[in-house]
């Protein structure tokens, strides 16, 4: 089953092509890796796929992205809403300067989730393994925390608004090893109730965690403001 169907998906910044005619299904309950060298257009199409792309100047898209029978590009969806169901993690963490509790608090409060904050709390970080880290310390700021650790809180906090689709933007670049270990099992554990698509640079990542390798390049003989990236092969 398909999460994305990505249909001639062209992204342009300032009206020059970036990314051209990516045409893909990304599937449901799987973990999609999207590699390839710097600069053709890994972070670009991720963006678009919960369509942050759109909050760039200058940024446009074109073609189809299809989720849920929807054309996440049509008139009449609102991105804000989009970015609710699909969530986002980034190369380096960044928790809210708040405490622990708070970083996880924030978005269900927002979107008005039911239910007990405490145990909504409680939940997120046990998804993301964090629980026994820091169940005697939740009111400590976020920042005491160490890099692997605000990663796993900024995963939990995407996981907390309950999203069906995690997008992360190499999310163990910062990390060293031992903590990029943790999020690799994380996001195995996770992803039979999630759809998962991550940018990695790194080889051994993408064949350890993913389903499926989107393989992304780019015409580096192209002057550099004349490079267009495109997926190759899916
Ligand atoms: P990757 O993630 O594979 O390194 P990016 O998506 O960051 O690639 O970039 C793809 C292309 O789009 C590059 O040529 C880059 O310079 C350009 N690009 C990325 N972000 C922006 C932006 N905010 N404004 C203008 N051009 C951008
Ligand atoms: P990555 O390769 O990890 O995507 P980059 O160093 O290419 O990271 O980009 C870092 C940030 O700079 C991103 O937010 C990207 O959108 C922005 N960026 C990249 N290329 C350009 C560009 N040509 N003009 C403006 N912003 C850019």
């Amino acid at each position: 089953e398909t999460i994305f169907d990505c249909r001639n998906v062209d992204v342009l910044y300032s009206g020059k092509l970036a990314v051209a005619e990516v045409t893909a299904p990304l599937m449901k309950r799987e973990i999609t890796a999207l590699i390839g060298p710097s600069g053709c257009g890994k972070s670009t199409f991720l963006r678009c796929l919960n369509r942050m792309n759109d909050l760039i100047p200058g940024a446009e898209v074109r073609g189809e992205i299809i989720y849920h029978g929807q054309d996440l590009y049509a008139k009449d969806v609102d991105p804000v809403q989009v970015r609710k169901h699909i969530g986002m993690v980034f190369q380096k963490p960044n928790p809210f300067p708040k405490s622990i509790y708070e970083n996880i608090a924030f978005g269900p409060r927002i979107v008005g989730m039911k239910g007990d904050m405490d145990e909504i709390v409680e939940n997120a970080l046990k998804r993301a393994s964090l629980w026994d880290d820091v169940k005697d310390r939740l009111k400590d700021n976020a920042f005491g925390m160490s890099g692997g650790q605000q990663q796993r809180l900024c995963i939990a906090r995407a996981l907390a608004v309950e999203p069906d689709v995690l997008l992360m933007d190499e999310p163990c670049s910062a990390l060293d090893p031992i903590s990029t270990n943790r999020i690799e099992d994380l996001m195995l554990e996770i992803k039979e109730q999630y759809s998962i698509v991550i940018v990695t640079h790194n080889m051994q990542q993408a064949a350890r965690v993913s389903d499926k390798t989107a393989f992304f390049t780019v015409d580096l003989s192209a002057g550099e403001s004349n490079r267009v990236g495109r997926l190759v092969e899916h």
